[in-house]
């Protein structure tokens, strides 16, 4: 029996479409007319309001399934807004509310028609704000139809399903796939663009269990992609990010079984040099069953930076097989708060994951091979230590890699990063209470951290941790599968129209 749910990717489409006719003639006449939010109620007792809105938009909202949602609309500031909010200036001039796949065809020959610069919208957690346009935002956030059979373990999910709805799923049948651990964060691009997790090691990334995806191009053609059909875009998709080629209105996932697992969430004040040392010796040897975070958390108390060392994780394992694994550690440092609990696999991963609230923050990430010698270890502290301060925090942290994410090599698909042993990074955060000028010091302190850490690492970055201040950003996300990417891109959009400042050229 399959379980499945098409209450997302449907259409329920005559009443969407009223209530989105409504709202849209109300608020694109405020639009038009320049008005604020408060006057719509005037408007709402005028007649012939269409004659206020720009025919074009009329045209596409008449067109859609789903609704359009024009500036002023209830929940248009709520459905622009990103999770990064210091883009969440930039606002479209129209969101799409796609609720199928003829929808985003609509979009995507409305948008050209038009010259209208597009968008797409999963789950809006791009760290680059790439998924803001000042045109038209395609939003699948609703289709969310979710399918998993049993019999053949393969998981269909709409193109804007979210980690939340991959928990929510499997969680009766006792199956996964490499996942990541804020409920929020879109399945597109978390899988278009790799894809880590804490079953990476054991299983490998995310974009190793696609399968299967569609894809409506530029030309309004919509392609399946797999091994067999049309098999170079598959090789693409998988890791050369989102954004790039179409819009994906489906993922099909081969999963894997899953029974109990420990997992754990440890911190450290006291002795974090030694401590980090023990973690890191203990990581590179680790069984591929151990999925693990290691963070050094910056935060100002008192006018004094203060230093907290963290692990964060889980074990396909009993806890007493996790505390014997971590005796080393606990050696050198007694932990100052341990959390370590066995559960089932889908209960442990509420344990461990996060909603992921938007926030302001800048990532910047690394590839690491082997070990970071003690320099780099002390350089790190003191780097930390060094951090100018925020109302918030700076963190360095890494992902244990390895495991089966190196079965496969770097040119099986697009993505490239395979064979090492670390994906570490260097996260700020802040509030714009800060101010301008603590901000600027904060994000020139972030510059330096992160170049001088690549004397320790390689100079290839996580494109999923997209990076707008990245140096040579093509070469750092796909290394030597850019060339072929490039040509994929010629072949699927040679006009460009999937673009934002960071896509592959054609
Ligand atoms: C709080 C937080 C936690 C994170 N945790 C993890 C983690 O555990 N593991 C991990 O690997 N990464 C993680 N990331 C990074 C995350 O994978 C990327 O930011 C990812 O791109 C977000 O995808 P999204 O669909 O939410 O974002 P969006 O902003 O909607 O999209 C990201 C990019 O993909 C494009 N896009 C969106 N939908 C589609 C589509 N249907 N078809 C084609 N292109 C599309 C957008 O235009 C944009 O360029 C995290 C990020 C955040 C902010």
């Amino acid at each position: 029996m399959t379980q499945s749910s098409t209450s997302g990717n449907d259409s329920s489409g005559s009443q969407a479409m009223r209530t989105s006719r409504r709202n849209f003639l109300r608020t694109g006449a405020a639009l038009t007319l320049g008005l604020s939010f408060p006057s719509l109620q005037w408007l709402s007792s005028c007649t012939n309001l269409q004659d206020h809105v720009a025919p074009v938009w009329s045209q596409l909202a008449a067109r859609l399934q789903g609704s359009l949602l024009l500036p002023g609309a209830g929940t248009f500031s709520e459905r622009a807004a990103p999770w990064a909010l210091q883009y969440a200036t930039t606002l479209p001039q129209g969101i799409a509310q796609c609720r199928s796949e003829a929808d985003v065809q609509t979009c995507i020959q409305w948008a050209q028609e038009h010259k209208i610069p597009l968008v797409a919208r999963s789950g809006g957690h791009s760290y680059g704000g790439y998924s803001t346009t000042t045109g038209l935002m395609i939003d699948v956030s609703a289709m969310t139809a979710f399918s998993l059979d049993p019999s053949t373990g393969l998981l269909t999910v709409g193109g804007g399903a979210r980690n939340k709805h991959i928990f929510e799923g499997c969680k009766d049948l006792g199956r996964a796939i490499t996942h990541g651990r804020c409920l929020e964060v879109g399945v597109a691009g978390l899988v278009l663009g790799g894809g880590i997790g804490f079953d990476m090691r054991s299983h490998g990334y995310t974009c190793d269990w696609l399968r299967e995806t569609r894809i409506v191009l530029a030309d309004g053609r919509i392609l399946t992609c797999n091994e067999n059909e049309n098999a170079d875009l598959f090789w693409a998709c998988r890791g050369a990010g989102g954004g790039n080629f179409g819009i994906h209105t489906s993922f099909t996932f081969e999963t894997f079984p899953v029974g109990r697992i420990t997992v754990f969430d440890i911190k450290w004040t006291e002795r974090i040099a030694e401590t980090f040392a023990a973690i890191q010796l203990l990581t590179q040897s680790a069984p591929d069953s151990l999925g693990i975070k290691v963070s050094i958390v910056a935060e100002k108390k008192l006018g004094d930076t203060v230093l907290t060392l963290s692990i964060l994780g889980q074990l396909a394992g009993s806890v007493a097989e996790l505390v014997a694994l971590l005796t080393p550690i606990f050696t050198v440092q007694q932990p100052t708060e341990t959390t370590i609990r066995e559960e089932k696999y889908w209960d442990g991963q509420g344990i461990i994951s996060d909603e992921g609230k938007p926030e302001y923050s800048h990532e910047r990430s690394r590839f690491v091979k082997g070990q970071l010698p003690n320099d780099a270890i002390q350089f790190i502290l003191s780097s930390l230590r060094a951090w100018p301060g925020t109302s918030r925090a700076a963190t360095w942290k890494y992902f244990l890699l390895g495991g089966k994410i190196d079965a496969k090599t770097s040119t099986d698909m697009a993505f490239v990063h395979r064979g090492y042993s670390m994906l570490s990074s260097i996260e700020l955060e802040w509030n714009p209470s800060d101010g301008s000028a603590v901000i600027a010091q904060n994000e020139q302190w972030l510059a330096q951290f992160h170049d001088q850490m690549e004397q320790y690492t390689t100079p290839y970055c996580y494109q999923n941790f997209i990076d707008p201040s990245q140096r040579g950003y093509l070469q750092a996300y796909y290394g030597k599968n850019l060339p072929q990417l490039q040509a994929i891109k010629r072949k699927y959009d040679p006009t460009n129209l999937f673009r934002y400042p960071q896509s592959i050229p054609v």
